[in-house]
């Protein structure tokens, strides 16, 4: 076997192989990774679980709420752009799925029609699980969110009871069409070297070998082009008998400026989270209660379900008809079809939607981060008689806010030129361009009013 230690590489910090670093390479290769990190993991997801469950009733009095909501909801995008997809890869429920795989699996193939319709099904969950965690109040209540945590390990135990390697996770998971667009944004990339992989015939990081599994999301990394589905398991580190995986950091968003095989579904989600990030936002503003008050005396009822769906429906459907407006514009003038335009340029939103899903979690981490500790304290009794949970002040946060929508913005308006640039020659390169840099621009600006109003905590 080759050892990629043998060839000399002085930068592998700098965009070069990291795995050319001894450290790296020795502990990706370790049986210890990711078990090191993913049993950990585990374990604090059952504390969770037990909290929420049976811990204290208040949101603001409940640890597993405040580890869930005020620590790991807010920094697994945070993750997402530093490390790509690493969470998947020590998150609970791939664990548990692996487990049960191991004692009941039924290996079944991967039905036909989650492989073709699985990102639009994972769209619409998304869309799910964020309408109904506002009308049945999931986050403010602990067991609600227990409920939810529950429901999903049970999708996650039929899968790993009936499926091969990680289904769930490739293609139901809602954080993983999530992690799956942010992770294209995002600075790390692994793959195989071109000139190796060609020569090779064995496949065994896909198949897998005695050291370890297969790719568990079905990835060939001599094929795989983009980060979207790479969890960083290691196990193709582990399995090429060559030495081909490079592990390499990149600037953010720069695997967006050329997506090789652009998926309209993926565009389309792009859009809708940039919508559940003004649901977030506006739910949380002080001046909530008076737009629902409105809604209510124009609709007639004072049923949330409907109120709420209103504004929910509006939120996601801005962004997409924002989308969908600069796309038949784009069309006019590269002669491109508009679902072409439409699924290309989708991708730019990538990065607003990153700094403006951060931005917005921010307000959860830095406003409300010490009730982590408050709640976890109070388990052995110890009061917190109503300290403040912030770790830092409003007029902090909302300075890191505005200077991560600004480089999100930035970041948007640099891949829609790199878009147009690879599409398209000439003057057509700016007339596409036009049209996009209104989206990202009503965007920014979308977001800039809804972070400098006052928001309510959770905690
Ligand atoms: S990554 Fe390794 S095992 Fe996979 S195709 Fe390339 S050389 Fe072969
Ligand atoms: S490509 Fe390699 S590191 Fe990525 S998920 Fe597959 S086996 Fe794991």
């Amino acid at each position: 076997m080759t050892d990629p230690l043998s060839t000399p590489s002085p930068s592998w910090l700098l965009g070069g192989n990291l795995l050319k670093n001894d450290w790296i390479y020795r502990f990706l290769r370790s049986r210890w990774y990711p078990g090191i990190i993913q049993w950990p993991t585990l374990i604090v997801f059952m504390v969770i679980m037990f909290q929420l469950m049976l811990g204290p009733s208040v949101t603001h009095d409940n640890f597993g709420s405040a580890l869930t909501w005020v620590l790991w909801w807010p920094i697994i995008p945070i993750i997402f752009l530093f490390l790509g997809r690493f969470w998947c890869a020590i998150c609970p429920f791939a664990t548990i799925n692996d487990l049960v795989q191991n004692f009941v699996g039924n290996n079944r193939p991967v039905p036909k029609f989650l492989k073709k319709y699985g990102v639009w099904i994972i769209d619409a969950l998304f869309i799910f699980i964020t309408w109904s965690d506002h009308v049945w109040g999931i986050v403010e209540n602990p067991v609600g969110s227990g409920i939810l945590l529950l429901m999903l390990t049970t999708g996650v135990v039929a899968s790993g009871a009936f499926f091969e390697r990680r289904m769930f996770c490739r293609h139901l998971c809602f954080l993983g069409g999530l992690a799956g667009n942010y992770a294209q944004a995002g600075m790390i990339s692994l793959h195989g070297t071109p000139e190796i992989c060609a020569k090779c015939n064995t496949a065994s990081c896909y198949k897998g070998t005695e050291t370890a599994p297969g790719c568990p999301i079905f990835e060939f990394p001599k094929t795989m082009q983009s980060s979207a589905n790479c969890v960083l398991c290691g196990d193709c580190i582990k399995n090429c008998p060559n030495g081909s995986i490079q592990l390499t950091m990149r600037p953010p968003t720069t695997e967006l400026w050329f997506v090789h095989k652009p998926k309209v579904e993926a565009a389309f989600l792009a859009a809708v989270i940039m919508g559940i990030v003004f649901v977030q936002n506006v739910t949380m503003l002080e001046v909530w209660g008076s737009i629902l008050s409105w809604l209510e005396r124009v609709t007639g009822t004072t049923s949330y379900y409907v109120t709420f769906s209103i504004t929910f429906a509006v939120a996601i459907a801005l962004p997409v008809s924002l989308l969908a407006w600069a796309s038949i514009v784009a069309t006019k003038y590269n002669k491109a079809s508009f679902v072409d335009n439409f699924t290309r340029f989708g991708y730019a939103i990538i990065a607003l939607d990153l700094a403006a899903h951060i931005a917005h979690n921010l307000f959860h981490l830095l406003a409300e981060g010490k009730s982590i500790w408050y709640t976890g304290v109070e388990i052995f009794g110890v009061e917190s008689h109503g300290a403040s949970p912030a770790l830092a002040g409003m007029a902090t946060i909302q300075t890191l806010q505005f200077g991560l929508l600004g480089l999100g913005f930035v970041g948007s308006l640099y891949i829609v030129y790199r878009i147009a640039r690879s599409n398209f020659q000439g003057d057509v390169v700016w007339a596409t361009f036009k049209p996009y840099a209104v989206l990202m621009g009503v965007l920014g600006i979308l977001n800039v009013m809804l972070f400098t109003l006052p928001m309510s905590m959770r905690m």
